[in-house]
């Protein structure tokens, strides 16, 4: 009997080898999964490419932009940030002022 059990290369699990497709190391379940995700992921990758790619291109170059430029231009992106995180650790007083400035603005 413990010859008509088969361990699957992929889910790990001990089966019949009536679960298996001749001398398949993957269960027919896995082997379904497997050519089910092949024609899935061919069909979407041709939309999906395009979709996933561009979020992802303004991501990078903030992060790249940190220690090149001129001396005037690292000290200002230095101030900036500087600036938004003061705005965000003092958050009631940002928008505090924020209010004084926009009401001299006449917003
Ligand atoms: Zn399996």
């Amino acid at each position: 009997m413990a010859a008509s059990w088969r361990r699957c290369q992929k889910c790990r699990k001990v089966l019949p080898v009536d679960d298996f497709e001749g001398d398949s190391e993957i269960c027919r379940a896995d082997a379904s999964k497997a050519a089910a995700a092949t024609t899935v992921g061919t069909r979407a990758s041709v939309t999906t490419r395009v979709t996933t790619t561009r979020p992802r291109v303004p991501t990078t170059p903030p992060r790249d932009i940190r220690g090149h430029g001129d001396v005037e231009v690292r000290a200002r992106r230095a101030r900036s940030r500087a600036l938004d995180r003061l705005s965000e650790v003092h958050a009631e007083e940002f928008a505090e002022i924020l209010r004084e400035e926009r009401a001299s603005e006449g917003l």
